[in-house]
């Protein structure tokens, strides 16, 4: 029995750097599926949190939200382990290459991706602005949304830094978010959960 389709989620601690400074920060780490099989959504700074999720099953892919250090760190170690492709957007190897210049991520993710896992379909949405390859990773089947660090409880993710741009970002979240259904559960790169209906709310369509 493969059991149900379900969504585990670790906090991981480490470090974000970018334009020459660094920050500690909490990472959410998610892993999406069943007993068997499941995909490891972002890989931030510790393989072993990473696996303590994942248990026995066997990971299908490892999906990046954007290429920002704590959100990849530890992929190409993790692809090591669990002998599974990473999929990135390729609009982020700029920033992949900042942290990784001896590994490469091994699919590319475009807009409408599908990553098929446990019975279920996880569709990739191009979301630039926070990062020029940022997705998010929707499960209409669990009426869920990942968004990395596109969208958090509270608003639009950061735009301060190298290769972001606010602008670019509010129109990804009213043009490609905000039209998901109201009560779809968003689960962030960092913090607790939100809704598409509270955000949209907020943020204003
Ligand atoms: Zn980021």
């Amino acid at each position: 029995m493969a059991g149900p389709l379900r969504v585990d989620h670790a906090v991981t601690s480490g470090t974000f750097s970018l334009d020459g400074e660094t920050f500690d920060v909490d990472n959410n780490v998610w892993v999406l599926g069943d007993d068997d099989e499941c995909v490891v959504i972002d890989a931030p700074h510790s393989v072993e949190d990473i696996l303590a999720v994942v248990g026995e099953r066997r990971v299908k892919a490892i999906v990046c939200t954007h290429a920002h250090d704590d959100h990849v760190r530890v992929a190409p170690a993790l692809r090591e382990a669990v002998v599974a492709p990473i999929l990135l957007h390729p609009d982020d190897k700029p920033l992949w290459e900042l942290t990784h210049t001896d590994h490469l991520w091994d699919l590319d993710l475009a807009d409408g991706s599908e990553i098929p896992v446990a019975g279920t379909v996880l569709t990739a949405i191009h979301t630039p602005g926070h990062a020029p390859g940022a997705v998010c990773l929707y499960a209409p089947d669990l009426g869920c949304v990942f968004t990395g660090d596109t969208l958090f409880q509270g608003g639009p993710g950061a735009t301060g830094r190298s290769f972001s741009d606010r602008p670019t970002l509010e129109a990804s979240i009213r043009a490609r978010l905000f039209d998901l259904p109201e009560d779809t559960v968003v689960h962030t790169g960092h913090g607790d959960d939100t809704t598409i209906g509270a955000e949209a709310a907020a943020l204003g369509r």
